[in-house]
């Protein structure tokens, strides 16, 4: 246990330091606190066994123990919340940076849940371990060893006489512990499940409502709320196991003390000072054994949690290295060379993909869905890599590999089917598009994009905020909210994956009138199913399954009488009916 947790001690000392000093007062004040209870011991002692002259003199020391002891314990409380609460908060931060800086490879497969799970579960309880705990590591240690020290020099056999049965009820405690941690374990595995389900339910909600799926969403919930219940109360009988367990600790030598005590004072052995001693230091030294197997249990949580936390701060960043250089003037903004591609390293989604997008030109891209389209565009970020000798990416005339990834980003608007938009104001919405954009400037943007209508009916104007998502505004708006944004961009390179494909035709119109002036003057890939879109393209890539299958122009291809010819007469007839049935 030692080796896997040092390492996650020592990771978590890195964070605690810049707070030393609240740390070092938690320490004096606990090692304070237990120095006093100590000594208050030895005050009675000399209460019951001196004469009437000192009485009252340690009457008063013992009452300025007392009250020493008050502000000890309040800085204990105090301190341990003011250093954890900020070494949570770094915490939190550095998580919640890493998500941003982790690789879309990496976040595609996770679940949010899981995410948001460490982000509050896990950070919430190192949090409380540290709020109710951390004071005790350093607190009944120093309890123990003094408490115990005293006595035995006091009488060390009538220690040994009230310690008797101590063997067993460290034995019951040690198996008490090994059960407590790993029940607790499952109990905080079941939790990440809740959260993740709920989590990603709320995110399909619609669906899940359109096919009235929230029975079987509910059934799942409740039995693993169920499962939950069964684990806590597991738990909890284990904790209040631990009760009557301490009465073993601690009434047990207690009685031993007065039976075996009140025997020695008898036979002039021990005095009514030493045995008060006894009767009131043997618990204070016993309690930490009575608290040891929840102390450990809860440490070792703590520990479980610290270890997700730090593996989830392990995980993978994006290479942060590179060319930081703006793209300017390449004649080519986009060469592909031979490229394969494999998500999973088994199957090529992308099979030896070669074309090039000159400045200026529009490029389409069709192909059935699931034919590797979205793919080159991720590719085209920088999202994902080929891997070496499997083809290489030139954007803006470098190799994708030199790039510096978000300067390489800098260069290129995507807009895709479905734009995500922030839960923020219209106005930072579009404004995301570049930072330090005016008012002025995102108005025009907004103008430009067909957006600006619409916008001024909202309640606060551009200082609407939005749901998640984008919620309360139709398809059509929040695509013209992200074409304003990719406008205000005026990066040279614009990438659209099926952006009017959700659409209906009236707002189909506005967007794409949208898009056009967006396009204008720039470099464009589209992905595209709309004739409309696909025949004004200067060239035209048909991706079937992974390879180009054509390409050339709407009319060279419609010559070519092959794959691009079928699609077309298909689209044809779908457009032909879908207006027929408007
Ligand atoms: P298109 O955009 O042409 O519909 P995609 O490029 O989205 O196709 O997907 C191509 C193939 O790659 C599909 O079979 C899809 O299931 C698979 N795919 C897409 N994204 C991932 C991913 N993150 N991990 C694994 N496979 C993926
Ligand atoms: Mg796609």
């Amino acid at each position: 246990m030692l080796t896997e947790s040092s390492p996650v001690f020592r990771r978590l000392v890195r964070y605690v330091k810049p707070y030393s000093f609240w740390v070092a007062v938690t320490v004096v004040a606990s090692l304070g606190l237990a120095a006093i209870e100590i000594i208050l011991g030895k005050f009675f002692e000399r209460m019951v066994n001196g004469g009437a002259a000192s009485a009252s003199m340690i009457l008063f020391l013992l009452a300025g123990m007392i009250v020493i002891g008050m502000p000890c314990r309040y800085l204990i409380k105090y301190a341990t919340a003011r250093f954890s609460v900020k070494v949570l908060r770094d915490l939190r931060n550095e998580l919640v940076r890493r998500f941003g800086d982790m690789p879309l490879s990496q976040a595609e497969r996770k679940l949010t849940g899981d995410l948001i799970s460490r982000l509050t579960g896990d950070t919430a309880l190192l949090q409380n371990f540290f709020i109710q705990h951390f004071a005790n590591l350093f607190y009944l240690p120093v309890v123990f060893i003094g408490a115990l020290t005293l006595l035995l020099l006091t009488h060390w056999k009538l220690v040994l006489f009230s310690l008797v049965l101590f063997p067993f009820g460290m034995l019951v405690a040690g198996l008490l512990t090994h059960t407590l941690r790993s029940t607790s374990e499952q109990i905080q595995d079941t939790m990440g499940q809740l959260n993740a389900l709920a989590q990603d339910s709320i995110g399909g909600l619609a669906v899940m409502k359109a096919f009235n799926a929230q029975t079987i969403f509910y059934q799942k919930y409740s039995e693993l709320t169920q499962h939950a219940v069964k684990l806590g109360l597991r738990l909890e009988k284990r904790y209040a196991a631990l009760g009557p367990i301490a009465i073993l600790f601690l009434a047990v030598p207690v009685i031993f003390v007065v039976v075996y005590g009140g025997h020695l004072i008898r036979i002039g052995e021990l005095n009514a000072g030493s045995l008060i001693l006894f009767l009131y230091l043997l618990p204070l030294a016993l309690q930490p054994i009575s608290l040891a197997p929840a102390l450990i249990a809860q440490l070792q949580e703590a520990s479980g949690a610290s270890r997700r936390l730090f593996h989830a701060l392990d995980w993978p960043v994006e290479r942060q290295t590179g060319s930081k250089e703006q793209a300017g003037t390449w004649d080519v903004p986009v060469r592909v060379d031979r490229v394969s591609f494999s998500y999973d390293g088994k199957t090529n989604v992308l099979d030896d993909i070669s074309f090039q997008l000159s400045r200026g030109e529009t490029l389409a891209i069709v192909g059935s869905s699931g034919g590797g389209k979205t793919t080159i565009f991720k590719l085209l970020c920088g999202f994902y890599e080929p891997k070496p000798g499997e083809g290489t990416i030139r954007m803006f005339g470098r190799p994708l590999s030199e790039w510096d990834l978000s300067a390489l980003r800098s260069n290129i608007s995507v807009v895709s089917q479905d734009s995500y938009l922030f839960p923020a104001t219209v106005a930072d919405n579009i404004g995301f598009g570049r930072l330090g954009a005016t008012r002025e400037e995102i108005m025009a943007a907004a103008e430009a994009a067909n957006a600006h209508d619409f916008i001024e009916q909202l309640p606060q104007g551009y200082d609407t905020m939005l749901g998640e998502r984008g919620g309360g505004l139709s398809g059509g708006q929040r695509q013209r909210i992200a074409i304003a944004r990719a406008m205000l961009r005026q990066s040279p390179l614009i990438l659209l994956d099926e952006p009017t494909s959700a659409l209906d035709t009236v707002s189909e119109s506005l967007v794409h009138s949208a898009l056009k002036r967006l396009a204008d003057g720039r470099s464009v890939m589209v992905i595209a199913h709309r004739l409309s879109t696909i025949s004004r393209a200067d060239r035209i890539l048909v991706l079937d399954q992974g390879r180009i299958a054509e390409s050339g122009t709407h009319d060279e291809l419609l010559a070519q009488n092959g794959v691009y010819k079928k699609l077309y007469l298909y689209q044809l007839t779908k457009e032909d009916e879908s207006a027929q049935g408007a």
